[in-house]
């Protein structure tokens, strides 16, 4: 039996595996395809996905070979790629400079394809991850002290029971896991999209206006072009309309016009249309993220918007929490109850990334609606197509009124392309009212993630957030935010991240020089008292790390004696600002510990609340 058995080799799954495994921990990863992804999907991976990628030692190849970032760090709104250009904004936020210096690593972008295959190779090269493609999960049979996964081979006849102490199901936004264990999800759809994957080198017919995203704002194309590989994978999305249109009423020389028209030109001999693939668009929630010894992650327990590029990164995030916490259930080192807190604490998270996903949405849509396209008009279009009066005409006429239908709602996209007064009153209106550089990056959202209640030990009186916790980012050691990053140098002179000394298994209890005495000695005392592993590493003059340019004693929020544990996730679990003896120290950290090991009981209790309460 394999401790971890997870379902779905997309991102959250194969990081999870790679987490678990640099935990020594064995896991069988089940995925369906054969082949890693073609369509590109995500490409923005922000700053604490990169963390996460630096711990399975992923990030500096990624940063390596990712696309020099200033060529296309903008959104742009045009009629037509090579037509008029409606506003160009960056995505970078003008404080650039302050914000690299708030991580060891940093956001990049990085289609989800290209991504997919070099975690597959990191996959491919543990001993401990039993990797098996093309191999589909059809069943799952949770029971008390295991779970049965029922899978089967391509081709293969037969089927193939695999048995695990826990089960990740990582299969992505329609799940059939989730389905499976009778879990339902709730949550709007809110347009079915059609993603069409093209190469073609676009070089001079972007020159001078190289973006990342191009918002059309073309009545033959209405959708966004994505630009994920200079000079020549672009990804064309644009709204179909089920049920009267399917993929399937899109062939390939009807994308072929759809991509001339979103570029404005004909003059593309070497487009090649290499996929296309629909995609839904929602913002749903899995009602729970845990049924006994089944876990939901990444898309299987929540799905967003893509604006905002979140979805892989909140299933990165996701897999981080679960890793460690999964390791010491298995290890015996903390009860399954303490699993409760996964969901305690990430179910808030996916919930504050939907909202910010929606914003932006909402935040485009006023754009578009500014320029005659309003939302409402969309709305108007589904309610009557799913009418019964509507349903009853030939299935042929239905389609075509769809069709004029979606032309009639963004024909006013026309006129932001005349030359007369009504031209220039219509564009006037989107001067000054396309987002700008700090609402795309959202630094808060990236960073600022902070879990409120789980396994941590929060704070009565912890300071005030900043003005916008989504917008604006304080460095803060606040028990539940992630740990502030430091550059520290060892005894050998070396540069070292405060984030590479974080323990993969236990926790680090990071204290100033002149209180390392006092809390070695209260390890000594905790560690006979509680399983969880401590180490603890000392900050300052004669210490093992020296912190060189002074920035971590104001950073730490302690005072000389204080001390601050943190998880083997980076997330801090509980602070003490100081402590008056030496037995002060030893009992607060061992209360400390065995509250934080006690945890997924208290979680379980809420968990249990929020999900009858529904
Ligand atoms: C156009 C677009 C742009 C996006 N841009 C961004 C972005 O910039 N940043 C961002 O963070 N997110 C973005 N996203 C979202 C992102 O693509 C998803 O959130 C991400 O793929 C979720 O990863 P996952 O591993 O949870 O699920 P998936 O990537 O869906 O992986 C699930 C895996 O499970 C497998 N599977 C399914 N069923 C079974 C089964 N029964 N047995 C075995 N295997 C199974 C599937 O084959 C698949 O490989 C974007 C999405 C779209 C559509």
């Amino acid at each position: 039996m394999s401790p971890v058995v997870i379902v779905g080799a997309g991102p959250t799954g194969l990081t999870l595996s790679l987490l678990l495994a640099k935990r020594g921990m064995a896991s069988v990863l089940v995925e369906r395809d054969s082949d890693p992804k073609r369509h590109p999907a995500a490409h923005v991976l922000n700053t604490r996905t990169m963390e996460v990628f630096r711990e399975i030692g992923v990030a500096q190849e990624l940063e390596a070979a990712c696309q020099p970032q200033e060529r296309a760090a903008y959104i742009s709104w045009v009629v037509s790629v090579t037509g008029r250009l409606l506003g160009r904004e960056p995505i970078a936020p003008p404080d650039l400079d302050s914000i690299l210096a708030l991580s060891p690593t940093r956001a990049i972008q990085f289609p989800q394809n290209r991504l997919e295959q070099r975690l597959q190779s990191r996959v491919r090269e543990s001993p401990l991850i039993d990797f098996r493609t093309a191999c589909t999960c059809e069943a799952v049979e949770p029971r008390a002290d295991q779970v049965a996964v029922t899978v089967r081979r391509r081709g293969a006849s037969d089927t193939e029971r695999i048995t695990g102490e826990w089960l990740v199901a990582c299969d992505g936004a329609s799940s059939p896991v989730r389905r499976m264990l009778g879990i339902r999800a709730e949550g709007p759809v809110l347009q079915y999209m059609l993603g069409i994957y093209f190469t073609a080198d676009l070089s001079r017919h972007v020159d001078g206006r190289e973006s990342t995203l191009y918002w059309l704002m073309n009545p033959q194309a209405p959708g966004v072009l994505v630009s994920y590989w200079l000079p020549d994978e672009w990804v064309l999305n644009v709204p179909y309309f089920p049920p009267q249109q399917q993929p399937a009423d899109f062939p390939e020389p009807l994308c072929r016009e759809l991509i001339y028209a979103a570029l404005g030109t004909r003059d593309v001999p070497d487009l090649n249309v290499v996929d296309v693939s629909p995609w839904v668009m929602s913002a749903r929630m899995a009602e729970t993220f845990q049924r006994g010894r089944c876990l939901l992650a990444g898309d299987a327990a929540h799905t967003m918007p893509p604006t905002g590029g979140l979805g892989l990164n909140t299933g990165v995030q996701d897999a981080h929490n679960l890793a460690w916490k999964l390791a010491a259930v298995c290890r015996g080192t903390a009860d399954a109850s303490f699993l409760r807190t996964y969901e305690l604490e990430r179910r808030t998270i996916a919930r504050r990334n939907i909202d910010i996903s929606l914003q932006n949405l909402a935040r485009n849509q006023a754009v578009h609606a500014l320029a005659g396209a309003s939302v409402q008009r969309l709305k108007l279009l589904v309610a009557i197509q799913n009418s019964w009066p509507f349903r009853q005409l030939p299935a042929s006429w239905q389609a075509g009124l769809v069709r004029t239908a979606v032309q009639f709602g963004t024909r006013q996209f026309l006129m932001l392309d005349d030359n007369g007064p009504l031209g220039e009153r219509l564009r006037a209106r989107l001067t000054g009212r396309l987002p700008t550089g700090a609402e795309h990056y959202r630094i808060g959202g990236d960073l600022g993630g902070v879990y409120r209640r789980g396994a941590i030990i929060a704070e009565v009186a912890s300071r005030p957030d900043a003005d916008d916790p989504v917008l604006t980012y304080r460095p803060t050691t606040s028990p539940g935010a992630r740990l502030p990053h430091v550059w520290l140098v060892d005894r050998e002179g070396q540069r070292r991240s405060l984030f590479d000394l974080l323990e993969a298994d236990g926790y680090l209890l990071l204290v100033h020089a002149e209180g390392q005495p006092v809390w070695d000695a209260a390890i000594a005392q905790a560690r006979s008292q509680t399983g969880w592993p401590v180490r603890c590493l000392a900050i300052g003059e004669g210490a093992e790390h020296q912190d060189p340019s002074g920035t971590w004693r104001p950073l730490s929020e302690v005072e000389p004696t204080g001390a601050i544990l943190v998880r083997p996730d980076g997330h801090v679990a509980w602070r003490t600002a100081r402590v008056e003896s030496p037995q002060h120290a030893a009992t607060a950290l061992t209360e400390a510990l065995q509250r934080l090991h006690d945890s997924g009981a208290a979680s379980a209790d809420e968990a249990h609340g929020t999900v009858t309460g529904r």
